[in-house]
């Protein structure tokens, strides 16, 4: 039996449980589209320099991809690399029939303009939806290559059967890959919502009146139990690594105490970003070659 206590801790949102859900699918998928002769989608990784945790994340998706059935291929080009040899690099990519989606890894070095960068991939293969076509389309609505994360946090919304419609969703950052996409993903779900980001004033306030709550400002903790409205669907989005290594999200763990549902990190919205770039390589190569 049960204590009182348990009863009332959130129900706890397992994104391994979704990414697994989501992988399944897409090799299912892929699994098909082979035994109807036609080649495997591709995944094109760049990654310039040698930033150890972008490793860790390159070496993560070729066996997510390794497990669904797409091909994956690295290619590297040293520290020292201007905007224009990564520009032309991706431009090959984008060129090579062979190639479904290309993923330039960040974080780029200092002298690597990011804009620019992003810019040239073609937005037929930009499996991180971050190109500025791409962009717009989710905000106009059209369809289009959705940018991971988010699309990932609402993947685990309706797996938990969470309603947005005309819900109160507040998302904490304003980020162009987290915090904006995100607002405009539960926009188009008609939730009604608000961004906060560093001028926010009243910040608790305004998180109390989420039935939804988003949280992607990257600050260990910083939502307090007591920021969250009885029953809230709380994602944490957050991911901070402290001083003795171990991985914690932007909410207090003790939330759970007062949420309805609570995403954890770690075991939350990572695997399930990792799962929609998998989706999204498959969407962009089912687009290509029907
Ligand atoms: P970012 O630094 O680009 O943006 C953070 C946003 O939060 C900003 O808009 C800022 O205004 C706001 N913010 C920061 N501190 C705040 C405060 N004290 N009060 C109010 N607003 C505040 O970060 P990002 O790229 O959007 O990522 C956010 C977090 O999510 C990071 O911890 C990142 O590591 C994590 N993340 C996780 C995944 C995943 O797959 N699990 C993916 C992307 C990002």
């Amino acid at each position: 039996m049960s204590t009182e206590a348990e009863e009332r801790m959130a129900i706890r949102i397992d994104g391994r449980e979704v990414a697994e859900q989501i992988l399944a699918n897409v090799a299912s998928r892929v699994d098909s589209r082979r035994r109807r002769g036609l080649p495997p989608p591709h995944l094109a990784v760049v990654l310039v320099g040698h930033d150890q945790a972008s490793e860790t994340y390159v070496r993560g998706k070729r066996r997510d991809a390794e497990r669904v059935g797409i091909a994956s291929s690295d290619h590297r080009l040293p520290e020292t690399a201007t905007t224009a040899e990564v520009v032309e690099l991706v431009a090959r990519l984008n060129h090579d029939p062979e190639v479904s989606g290309v993923l330039v890894q960040q974080p780029l070095p200092l002298q690597v303009e990011v804009a620019a960068v992003v810019e040239a991939v073609d937005p037929a293969k930009d499996v991180d939806g971050f190109h500025p076509l791409n962009a717009g389309r989710l905000l106009l609505g059209q369809p289009g290559i959705l940018p991971c994360t988010p699309a990932g946090i609402l993947r685990m919304l309706d797996h938990y059967g969470v309603v947005l419609e005309g819900r109160r969703a507040v998302v904490l950052g304003r980020s162009n890959i987290v915090g904006k996409p995100t607002a405009v993903l539960l926009l188009r779900r008609h939730a009604t919502v608000t961004v906060c980001h560093t001028r926010t004033r009243g910040l608790a306030e305004v998180c109390r009146e989420a039935e939804i709550l988003v949280a992607a400002a990257g600050r260990r903790h910083l939502v307090r139990p007591d920021w969250i409205r009885p029953g809230a669907a709380v994602i944490d989005v957050g991911v901070n690594r402290g001083p003795d290594g171990r991985l914690s999200g932007d909410v207090d763990p003790e939330a759970a105490r007062v949420a309805g549902w609570l995403s954890p990190v770690p075991g939350g919205v990572g695997p399930v970003t990792r799962a929609m770039l998998m989706a999204n390589t498959l969407q962009a190569e089912e687009e290509r070659r029907p």
